[in-house]
């Protein structure tokens, strides 16, 4: 439909509809394989990296693996015998996807290393343009750009002045060794307790810079064993009734439990972390240290087979004093004591409100998503802004993130974006977006049913917006499916 990128005038011209994907991620890659099996080819993934994988190339910190069990967390139509544990580590999820990526031919298709740095909707076509200086345009803009994207820095006096090596942990600096080393970490978050968990055996000290307590749920990973991989191989049936086993376990137990603070399966969840805390912490004046004030799944549940056993090995130290300031040499705590440190590690978590920013989006008749977004990022079911049309997100505003398989969660909105896209491939619209009212009516629903979930029950967390409401979808998996099984056409704009 627009010229093609490559087009040299009319000649050029096609009717097949051009894609840009923003963001070669777990999205971004699962958005170029199913276009290419609806049989579209002309689409280009911009990635701003040069290798594909999202927060699975960024977050390499020791310990990173996914709490989601791995034959849950794999696309459906691509399940991998090859899984080494439940909770299969970080490396193996990035593999995953890049062998994913091949095994489909769609690397092709990727350009590396090209960021987008603008958008703007203008006569009917996406304008695009590259922090390279690189020009596009595309019927279909798809934003796979992800959800814990951009690392936050904590705002602590003295950070600047820290003498040795200082990172986040999505920025983990492999050249600097840890064996015997003082090593500082603050927060305590799922990422900073896979850091305990993975290093603690190899520093010298290990100083965790406790804010707020952490429920955590202990789960065990074990090994998946080469007998039962060779089942899996031979049987890959097995492996598709494991994840649906998988699938109902999570949304039973996890993402229908969170949405209703007196369901009794949040209740169970909230006995197993108190169970884990008084069966595996020892002293009593430390296990008090760790005990939230506040009820489990409020932050979002960390889940860890060994965290406890960890901070409990003799040179490892929780420290719960505030953090009065960093100095060169270490960090001093509100009690005047200076914890001395060669490395300082931030598991301060991430900007939750930033999605396709900083790119510069203009929509139709020059609106500007700055300031659309200006409080705070929505969209239409997580997926579609008024006035953006013809731009679809993946993981989105306000989406499900509670506890579940983003993976399961992009392969749905993918269905749905589809059937918008057909609108506009078979004739009846050219620009499809959310209507305004559709927008606000989503808003004011999804406000009132956060009221009901655990993430509003006292606590400070990620999913608290700068109104204290929950940026997450507030209703159970099974609603969330439904209303991604087909688009209702009066909430769109068809122009
Ligand atoms: P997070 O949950 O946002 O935790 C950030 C931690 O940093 C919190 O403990 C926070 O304390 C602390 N913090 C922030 N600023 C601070 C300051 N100025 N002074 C002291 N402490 C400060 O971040 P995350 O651990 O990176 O996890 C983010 C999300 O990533 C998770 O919730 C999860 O969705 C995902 N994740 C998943 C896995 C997995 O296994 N699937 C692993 C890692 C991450 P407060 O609690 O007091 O705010």
């Amino acid at each position: 439909m627009v010229e093609s990128r490559n087009g040299t005038g009319a000649a050029a011209r096609r009717s097949e509809p051009r894609f840009v994907i923003v963001g070669a991620g777990m999205a971004g890659v699962l958005s170029a394989i199913k276009l290419q099996d609806a049989g579209f080819t002309d689409f280009t993934v911009y990635e701003k990296a040069d290798r594909l994988g999202g927060t699975w190339r960024e977050n390499t910190y020791p310990g990173v693996a996914c709490d989601v069990p791995s034959h849950l967390y794999s696309y459906s139509f691509a399940p991998n015998p090859d899984w080494s544990h439940v909770f299969s580590p970080g490396d193996e999820i990035w593999e995953y996807f890049e062998e994913v990526a091949r095994r489909y031919g769609v690397e092709k298709y990727i350009e590396y290393g090209t960021e987008v740095s603008r958008m703007q909707f203008v006569d009917g076509s996406w304008h695009l343009e590259t922090a390279g200086g690189q020009e596009d345009r595309a019927d279909f803009v798809i934003a796979a750009t992800g959800v814990l994207h951009h690392p936050a820095y904590p705002e602590i006096e003295g950070l600047d002045r820290f003498a040795g090596p200082m990172f986040h942990t999505a920025r983990w600096d492999h050249n600097v060794p840890l064996a015997g080393q003082r090593v500082g970490i603050i927060g305590t978050g799922s990422t900073a307790v896979q850091v305990v968990s993975a290093t603690v055996d190899t520093v010298g000290e290990l100083c965790l810079f406790q804010r707020t307590p952490q429920w955590i749920l202990g789960m065990a990973n074990p090994p998946i064993d080469d007998g039962q991989r060779q089942q899996y191989r031979a049987d890959p049936s097995a492996m598709q009734a494991l994840r649906s086993e998988l699938s109902h376990t999570f949304e039973d137990n996890f993402a229908n439990a969170v949405v209703d603070a007196g369901s009794p399966q949040l209740k169970m969840l909230e006995d197993l972390c108190r169970a884990n805390l008084e069966d595996n912490v020892a002293d009593p004046a430390l296990r008090e240290k760790l005990r939230p004030d506040y009820r489990a799944a409020c932050k979002r549940l960390v889940v860890s087979p060994d965290f406890y056993q960890a901070i409990q090995r003799p040179n490892a130290r929780l420290v719960t004093d505030g953090i009065r300031r960093v100095e060169a040499h270490g960090v001093r705590t509100a009690d005047g004591q200076l914890h001395e440190l060669d490395v300082l590690v931030l598991a301060t978590g991430f900007r939750v409100d930033q999605f396709m920013r900083p790119i510069h989006v203009v929509g139709r008749d020059g609106v500007d998503l700055d300031d659309v977004w200006a409080e705070r990022p929505s969209a239409y079911l997580a997926i579609s802004i008024p006035e953006f049309p013809n731009l679809f997100m993946l993981n989105g505003p306000n989406g499900p993130v509670g506890n579940f398989s983003l993976i399961d969660v992009a392969e749905l909105q993918f269905a749905y974006i589809m059937q918008l896209v057909d609108l506009v491939c078979s004739g009846q619209a050219r620009q499809v977006s959310a209507t305004s009212a559709a927008a606000a009516r989503f808003e004011t629903e999804r406000v009132e049913a956060a009221k009901r979930t655990v993430w509003t029950t006292g606590c400070r967390s990620w999913y608290l917006d700068d109104r204290g409401v929950p940026a997450a979808w507030p209703w159970g998996f099974d609603r969330f499916r439904e209303q991604m099984a087909r688009p209702e056409l009066g909430d769109y704009e068809l122009v």
